[in-house]
C-alpha cells in the first residue's frame, strides 16, 4: 500500500502547472461527475486550462449541474497535459479510454475514497473513511484556500449528497454536515438541488422497475435479493444504463434482507455481467465477495463484471453470497 501525500503536495502540483486533465470512472455516479466539474472549475478559476473527461461521457440527470457541460469523451487522438488527475477511481481499467487519450502527462494525481483502491498514480491521496471522494476534494480546496465558488459547492454537494445516500449511510459523519453547512453557505440550495439529483426521473425508469420485480427473486431464506436486467430488456424499454442507479436500494431497504444484488447484461463486444452489490451490515463485507470476481469498492456497496452468460454468473455469485453469509 502506498502512503498518502499532502494536501501541500497536491496544492502545488496545481499552482505550478499549466495543462490539467481531469477524468473519472466508468458508469460515472454523482461523486464522479461532481468531483470532476468542481476540480475543474477550481483549477479554471486559478486560470488554469483543463480538459475534463469520462469513458463514457456526463449523466443525464446531472445536466442541471453548472459546468457539467464541459464533459467530453476521451478524444481518438491522444493529447499532452502537465499533470492528469484521476477522481474516485479504484483502478486504473475504470478510467476507460481516458488514460490512453493522455500521450503525455509529467504527473499523475490518484484522489479516491474507495479502500480497495490500488495505488497507480504518483501523487496518491486515498481516504476511505471519506464517504465520498467528494469530501475530500472540499478538504483540499479547504485547507489549500482554492477557489469555492457556488457552482463548485454544487458539484460538491451533488458528490457528497450522492454516496451518503442522500445522508443516510452510515458514511455520514459530523464531518459531512459541517462541510455541507459551509457548501449552503457558498450558495447551494438544498430543496432545489435535492429535486434534480433524487425527486426526478423519467417515466422508464418506472417501467424498469416494474420489469425488475417481476422476476425479482430471494435466496438465503429471505437474506438475499436480487434481479436482473437483460439486454432485451434494455432495448424493449429504451432505458439507459443511468436508469438503472439506485433501483437496487428498493431491494436492500426490504426486511431481512442482508445482501442486495443487481446483475446487468452488458452489450458487445464486452459480453459481460455487471454485477452491482449493497450490504446492510459490516459484517456482510461486499467488496470482498466482489473482488473473488475481480471487482471491488466498499464493504456496504460494491461490484463487479463478470465473463460469462447470465443465468451461470447469477448462479456463481448467488453461491459465493451464500458461502459468505453462511460463515460463522
Ligand atoms: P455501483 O454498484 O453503484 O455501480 O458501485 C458501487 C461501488 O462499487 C462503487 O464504489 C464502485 O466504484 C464500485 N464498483 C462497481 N463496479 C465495480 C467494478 O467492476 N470494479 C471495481 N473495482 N469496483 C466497482
Ligand atoms: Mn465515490
Amino acid at each position: 500500500m502506498s502512503t498518502n501525500c499532502t494536501f501541500a503536495q497536491i496544492a502545488e502540483a496545481l499552482r505550478s502547472h499549466q495543462r490539467f486533465v481531469v477524468m473519472s470512472h466508468l458508469r460515472p455516479d454523482g461523486d464522479a461527475i461532481g468531483c470532476e466539474v468542481a476540480l475543474a472549475l477550481c483549477l479554471k478559476a486559478m486560470g488554469k486550462e483543463v480538459a475534463v473527461w469520462n469513458h463514457d461521457g456526463a449523466l443525464e440527470k446531472l445536466r442541471f449541474l453548472p459546468g457539467s457541460e464541459l464533459i467530453q469523451r476521451p478524444p481518438a487522438e491522444p493529447l499532452d497535459f502537465d499533470v492528469a488527475i484521476a477522481l474516485d477511481t479504484s483502478t486504473h481499467p475504470r478510467l476507460g479510454d481516458c488514460p490512453a487519450a493522455v500521450r503525455s502527462a509529467k504527473l499523475w494525481i490518484n484522489i479516491d475514497h474507495h479502500i480497495s483502491n490500488t495505488g497507480y498514480g504518483d501523487l496518491i491521496y486515498i481516504d476511505s473513511h471519506a464517504p465520498a471522494a467528494g469530501q475530500i476534494l472540499f478538504e483540499l480546496i479547504r485547507a489549500e484556500g482554492l477557489p469555492l465558488t457556488q457552482a463548485i459547492a454544487e458539484n460538491l454537494w451533488a458528490a457528497i449528497a450522492t454516496d451518503t445516500g442522500s445522508f443516510q449511510y452510515s458514511n455520514t459523519t459530523a464531518r459531512t454536515f459541517e462541510i455541507c453547512a459551509e457548501l449552503i453557505t457558498a450558495g447551494v440550495h438544498v430543496g432545489k438541488i435535492s429535486e434534480h439529483l433524487f425527486q426526478t426521473h423519467p417515466r422508464r425508469r418506472l417501467d424498469l422497475l416494474r420489469a425488475l420485480l417481476n422476476q425479482m427473486r430471494f435466496s438465503c431464506e429471505g437474506r438475499v435479493a436480487s434481479f436482473a436486467l437483460t439486454l432485451a430488456t434494455v432495448a424493449e424499454l429504451g432505458a439507459g444504463p443511468e436508469d438503472t442507479e439506485g433501483l437496487i436500494d428498493t431491494l436492500r431497504g426490504t426486511e431481512g434482507v442482508l445482501v442486495a444484488v443487481f446483475f446487468e447484461e452488458m452489450e458487445q463486444p464486452e459480453g459481460r455481467i455487471r454485477v452491482s452489490m449493497r450490504s446492510k451490515d459490516p459484517r456482510y463485507d461486499v467488496c470482498k465477495i466482489c473482488a473473488q470476481f475481480g471487482g471491488g469498492g466498499h464493504t456496504l456497496a460494491a461490484g463487479a463484471r463478470i465473463k460469462g452468460d447470465l443465468a451461470a454468473v447469477e448462479a456463481k455469485v448467488l453461491k459465493a453470497i451464500s458461502d459468505a453469509i453462511q460463515q460463522p
